[in-house]
């Protein structure tokens, strides 16, 4: 049994009768938990069939040794990007690490679930239900919608996926035309131009009361303490 006795393996877990079995099953799990049998532990970390499922699962987990790695290496492998890709069986649920590609997302965690659906005559062709996004969420999005945000500033804005973003917009039926989708482009381009010049008639003036430093008038107009030089030199020129 693995460390917690989370990786039994057998029917139970894995419909169809697919077995996976993990190596440290029979193990001493005390070889898990106290440090100075962690070299013991890797070397039965080896080779296990459930080895990626296993550092998956206790990724977050302050300890024992598991999947192959201590606590410490599981927190910098969750950190990396790869190791943050992870999908979950369509048949027995277990979690696996995914390489990020583009295109139809890995349903299953092994060869025998696939083959264990197959003969079972399972089509599966969604892996797992979309997220759930809170009404506040929604709300908030229709809201961003009808002051000009378009999917990427939208989704930024709510910390979402730019697909939860369009889901929510086509549930309610937001859409622009390209004349309206120009229209807000325009705006938006009239007032950065706006912003651009506020700033310039701001540190002209600042300028030419000659009281402060650039970089005191770079703070004052909230803009690059290089635009203060390029409009001093402008004046002066
Ligand atoms: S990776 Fe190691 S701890 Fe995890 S199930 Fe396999 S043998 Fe057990």
């Amino acid at each position: 049994m693995g460390p917690d006795g989370l990786h039994v393996g057998g029917d139970d877990r894995r419909p169809g009768g697919v077995v996976k079995q993990p190596n440290c099953r029979g193990h001493d799990p005390e070889i898990f938990y106290e440090r100075a049998r962690w070299p013991e532990a890797k070397t039965i970390c080896e080779d296990c069939p459930l080895l990626l499922e296993c550092r998956a699962t206790f990724q977050d987990d302050p300890w024992p040794f598991a999947g192959g790695m201590t606590p410490n290496q599981r927190v910098t492998w969750s950190r990396s990007t790869k190791a943050r890709v992870f999908g979950r069986c369509v048949r027995c649920g277990f979690r696996f690490q995914e390489a990020p590609r583009a295109g139809r997302p890995r349903m299953y965690c092994s060869t025998e679930c696939r083959q264990a659906a197959y003969a079972a005559g399972e089509t599966q062709t969604k892996r797992q239900p979309l997220a759930k996004i809170s009404i506040d969420t929604e709300l908030e999005a229709v809201s961003l919608w009808h002051q000009g945000y378009g999917l990427k500033r939208a989704a930024k804005a709510l910390g979402i996926s730019e697909s939860s973003v369009r889901r929510i917009f086509d549930g309610h039926g937001l859409k622009r035309t390209q004349a309206e989708r120009d229209a807000i482009s325009g705006q938006a381009g009239a007032m950065a131009a706006q912003a651009r010049a506020d700033v310039g008639r701001m540190v002209r003036k600042l300028l030419a009361e000659g009281q402060q430093s650039p970089q005191e008038i770079a703070l004052l107009a909230n803009c690059a303490v290089n635009t203060v030089y390029k409009i001093r030199k402008g004046m002066a020129a």
